[in-house]
């Protein structure tokens, strides 16, 4: 079977008139009011940003001292920049990243099809208050790391403690920023050119129904009407790993768009043109992009270095106060790389930032006991440390194209323009807060502190609602 014969549910243009017509409305709707949530955001930054010019004037801070520890992080992402902006007030912190930007992974998917976009989430690193290494990690020794520059050369810089937000690498190109393209110049070649292959194909086939599959034919239905997009998925619903309706609701934009969505349809073979399905059925397209998760963890310094502190699927093995394993309590993990045991978070941007919070609140907790010669320092657990419960908030916004979307909180969701107003919002924000904007990180102080309640007080996750019930019941 080919992909034209695939059965579509849509396809017929006049069939997608309508959503066509609605999108655009929607469309008009969304982008008005993110230009007006940015420009208020904007003018609040100026204000903010004034008021600490003036009191960095008026009060200047303390010289440094010569007890601030030397705190080296791996990843200026989600965790490792997080960690950073945590850090920084009371340690000297030095980030290690293989390139010299931050680019919001959640809203890449869209520069397949607008690779402008990238000005918009890609920033370079901070460094304002920081020291910045652009270089692979190598190795990592008692209180060393080595670290490879783009050039070759090889540094090593001392330690007294040590964050590893590594991350994993997506195995759909070129989702992933790689050390072969450090710059944001660079990077946006590598987009430009995704871009143009994406715009060369008449038909495209994306294996995967999470959130990665789902996003990405969302953007390329809406971006180009006329392409034939499939979608293929093992298990019966997209969306799967988020509540029942996130999927449903996927399924039902991507048909009235004339987009083929495939259930219950698991993938033996794939190349680059063809796809081959588990009934024996062979499907083709210009282009096939594999969006089947399952990253595999930026671990290989720590395998050599630290081989006991690696699982056998390449995941850094924590404690609960996300120390790694093995490695002696000042060498710690978060985000992706990193497992503990008996955690149900998925792994997201707002996880990874959780788990950093955690590592470095007991950063300073360790480097307070040892500065008053406490033998046992009283660290933080994740997630208790992050969220003062025992189960982090499950939040996650699946965009459907810039004016739609399924934004879930606990199990709760709301669909459509509200959704990706919060999806655009937040995207801004995240941005701003990693560029190290007052506004954004302001935002985020408000943001978690509010959804970390809304979860502890008024709506749990549903484990937690279940296992309350359960308790009523018995
Ligand atoms: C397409 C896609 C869409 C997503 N959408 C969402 C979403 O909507 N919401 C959400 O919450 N989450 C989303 N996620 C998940 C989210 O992006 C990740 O959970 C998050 O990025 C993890 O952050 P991290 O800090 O652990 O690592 P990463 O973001 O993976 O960053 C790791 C960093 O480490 C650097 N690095 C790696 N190896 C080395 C080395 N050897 N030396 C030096 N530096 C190194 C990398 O360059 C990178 O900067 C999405 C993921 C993907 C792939």
């Amino acid at each position: 079977m080919t992909i034209s014969s695939l059965p579509t549910t849509g396809s017929p243009s006049v069939r997608r008139l309508p959503s066509r017509l609605a999108d655009l409305g929607h469309l008009l709707l969304v982008r008005s009011v993110c230009v007006a949530a940015i420009c208020i955001f904007e003018v609040a930054d100026a204000l903010l940003s004034a008021g600490g010019a003036v009191r960095r004037i008026c009060f200047p801070l303390p010289a440094a001292g010569a007890l601030r520890p030397a705190v080296l992080i791996v990843g200026g992402s989600f965790s490792g920049l997080h960690a950073q902006r945590e850090l920084c007030g009371s340690c000297d912190v030095t980030l290690i990243d293989e390139k010299a930007f931050f680019e919001y992974t959640p809203g890449c998917l869209r520069l397949f099809v607008k690779p402008t976009y990238l000005t918009k989430i890609a920033r370079p690193l901070p460094r304002a208050r920081n020291g910045l290494v652009i270089g692979s990690l190598q190795s990592i020794e008692k209180s060393t790391v080595t670290v490879r520059a783009p050039g070759g050369e090889a540094r090593v810089l001392h330690f007294d403690y040590l964050l590893l937000g590594c991350g994993t690498t997506y195995g759909c190109t070129p989702i992933t920023p790689t050390a072969a393209a450090p710059t944001l110049e660079q990077r946006a070649a590598v987009w430009e050119s995704a871009a143009a292959e994406l715009r060369a194909a008449q038909s495209v086939l994306i294996l995967g129904g999470g959130p990665v599959g789902v996003e990405l034919a969302a953007e390329i239905v809406a971006a180009f009407p006329a392409k034939r997009v499939s979608l293929i998925t093992a298990g019966p619903a997209l969306c799967a790993t988020l509540p029942p309706h996130v999927g449903a609701v996927s399924a039902r934009w991507l048909r009235a768009r004339g987009a083929t969505v495939l259930l219950n349809s698991r993938a033996t073979r794939v190349d680059e043109r063809t796809v081959l399905l588990e009934d024996g059925s062979r499907l083709q397209a210009d282009l096939v992009y594999s969006c089947l998760g399952g990253g595999v963890p930026n671990s290989a310094a720590v395998r050599s270095s630290l081989p006991a502190s690696v699982d056998a699927r390449g995941r850094v093995v924590v404690d609960k106060h996300l120390r790694v394993r093995g490695a002696g309590g000042r060498v710690l993990a978060m985000g992706d790389v990193m497992v503990l045991a008996g955690c149900s978070d998925l792994k997201l941007g707002h996880t990874a930032e959780l788990n950093a919070q955690v590592a470095a609140a007991n950063v300073l907790r360790t480097h307070a006991a040892l500065a008053a010669a406490r033998p046992e320092p009283r660290l933080e657990a994740y997630p208790f440390g992050a969220v003062g419960a025992a189960v982090a908030p499950r939040v996650f916004c699946v965009s459907l194209g810039e004016a739609n979307g399924a934004l879930a909180f606990n199990g709760v969701v709301i669909s459509g323009v509200l959704a990706a107003v919060a999806k655009r919002i937040i995207e801004w924000t995240k941005v701003a807060a990693c560029e190290e904007r007052p506004v954004g990180i302001l935002f985020w102080r408000f943001g978690d502190a509010a959804a970390n309640w809304l979860s502890r007080a008024v709506l749990p996750p549903p484990e937690v609602r279940a296992a309350a019930a359960a308790k009523r019941v018995a």
